[in-house]
């Protein structure tokens, strides 16, 4: 047989077997007239019942779908400002007060989709189109791993020439790096993955590769919106999407990460579908739920109108309040805030709870190594909020009094999947999360800071390591001698020790 045309390998995508396995009774899990409803019947809720739902989130468990629609429904300023500080307090029962940080690596732009607000959509002829050679991969990382990276995301369009295989030989070549610093030697630690969904088949691919998280946005869970989002091409096939997450976990990959485009539908429908579907995967795989959720919104792109003029786009102020909601909802999920927002956005937004960020991002092909203008509209997806350097992002979190995580520890020691789940709801992993946490800010500050963040972050450090000896947990326990002998080796220029 001879060889696929594009077009031949785009119908040949979808694989309805592997939908089918997943639905009940023939229907998805997303449930139109149940969330509807729940909305609809909590238009106007309860201040007892809101401070009843706060509690429950703050004692860890996940809410319900009427619960979190009498939260979507909240304006009452005061019962805001309460739900906003319990959802720091929930994160920092979870995840204490580190963020991790990562950057994008965008791999290819070539695509067989035709998404109406985005700018690689194929029929979007100004784009410059390209497809990194594995070397030109190795050059992107090794770039990062110059600016202190240690853990990336991987962005793919969808077509053959950047196919599974392809994916695979990216990460290969991305693991491959290792770069001499000022006082150790640098490596991408964990590549996360960003792109269209999957066979089993080919996400088996993937993880034999060693991919961390695979990444999939539904975009929205209105499903008529999201047939008019999606015109053409194996992205037109709403369930095909929503059950990506289910094939990964099946295939092997139990690091699976959920998000919706905020702009493109009623952002309270969207955020309960984003609960259903931690719900389902919850069901379906024994309590494991999504590793992180996401909320990009909607910026614009270049030639991709519906960017622009959406009668959906989010305000500041519902964007908050959709944050903080989700933190509450799905008390231990990470949850991850995007450079698309802009820096003082981000920063009262990261004060939300959130878990993840990325910095010193670029979302052009070849964007880090080939340092042309970091906002040219044909090179790129759409345009950033937030481009400033990993170093000043930081400084920020460190003035916020929140540790910069470089930490890849979880993955590596097994703590994924269903032991990570056990161990984030008991606040467990929270602790192990503290000492790796200040072993990567060590390594960071040693190795990239300037002097003006090297400074917030020794005090920082101190502050860290003096809780650390205050804490019940690790009082005679072997963990701590264990942190002790590893800090100061890390100190005297030893890398990537963790435990
Ligand atoms: N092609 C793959 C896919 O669509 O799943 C993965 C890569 S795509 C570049 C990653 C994500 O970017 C999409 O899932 C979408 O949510 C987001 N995106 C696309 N256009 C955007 C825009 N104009 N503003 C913000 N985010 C956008
Ligand atoms: Fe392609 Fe993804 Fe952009 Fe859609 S969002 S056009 S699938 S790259």
């Amino acid at each position: 047989m001879g060889k696929k045309s594009v077009q031949e390998w785009a119908d040949d995508v979808v694989k309805n077997d592997e939908i089918d396995r997943y639905l009940d009774s023939g229907k998805d899990f997303i449930d139109h007239e149940a969330i509807e409803s729940h909305l609809s019947q909590n238009q106007n809720p309860d201040k007892i019942k809101i401070r009843d739902i706060i509690q429950k989130s703050l004692s860890i468990q996940r809410l319900d779908p009427d619960e979190t629609a009498a939260l979507l429904h909240v304006r009452d300023k005061e019962l805001r400002e309460e739900m906003a500080a319990a959802a720091l307090e929930v994160k920092r029962k979870v995840y204490d007060n580190r963020i991790v940080i990562f950057a994008p690596l965008y791999c290819s732009n070539v695509c067989v989709n035709n998404c109406l607000y985005c700018g690689f959509r194929k029929d979007n002829t100004h784009e410059k189109r390209r497809v990194l050679t594995p070397d030109e991969v190795r050059k992107e990382a090794q770039a990062l791993v110059k600016m202190g990276h240690k853990r990336l995301i991987a962005v793919y369009g969808e077509h053959p020439l950047s196919d599974a295989d392809y994916m695979a030989e990216t990460i290969k070549a991305i693991y491959e790096v290792n770069e001499k610093t000022r006082k150790g030697t640098g490596s991408i630690r964990r590549v996360n993955v960003n792109a269209a969904p999957l066979s089993i088949e080919d996400f088996k691919k993937l993880w034999k590769a060693g991919i961390g998280t695979f990444q999939v946005f539904q975009e929205t869970y209105h499903r008529p919106t999201y047939q008019k989002m999606h015109p053409t091409g194996p992205k037109s096939d709403y369930r095909w999407r929503l059950y990506t997450h289910h094939r990964a976990m099946e295939a092997g990959i139990d690091d699976v990460a959920i998000g919706a485009l905020f702009g493109l539908y009623r952002w309270r429908y969207d955020v309960m579908g984003l609960l259903y579907h931690a719900i389902d995967l919850e069901e379906k795989f024994d309590g494991i739920g999504p590793h992180t959720v996401s909320f990009p919104r909607l910026m614009p792109a270049d030639n991709a109108p519906y960017s622009e003029h959406t009668e959906h786009l989010v305000s500041d102020d519902d964007f908050k309040h959709l944050v903080t909601v989700l933190r509450l909802s799905i008390p231990y999920t990470g949850m991850i805030i995007t450079a698309r927002e802009r820096p003082e956005l981000r920063k009262e937004v990261i004060k939300l709870g959130c878990t993840q960020t990325d910095a010193s991002t670029r979302i052009g092909l070849g964007a880090y190594s080939e340092q042309y203008d970091r906002q040219e509209k044909d090179r790129q997806q759409f345009v950033l909020g937030d481009t400033r350097e990993l170093d000043d992002v930081v400084r920020e979190l460190a003035e916020l009094g929140m540790i910069s995580s470089f930490c890849t520890a979880g993955y590596r020691c097994g703590r994924t999947g269903d032991k990570i789940m056990g161990l984030l709801k008991c606040g467990t992993e929270g602790k192990f999360c503290k000492l790796n946490a200040v072993l990567t800010f060590r390594e960071w500050l040693d190795d990239f800071s300037s002097p003006e963040t090297q400074k917030i972050g020794e005090a920082l450090i101190k502050k860290e390591i003096d809780e650390i000896h205050k804490d019940p947990f690790f009082a005679n326990n072997p963990l701590l001698k264990e942190f002790e002998e590893y800090y100061t080796r890390v100190s005297g220029g030893e890398r990537d020790l963790f435990l």
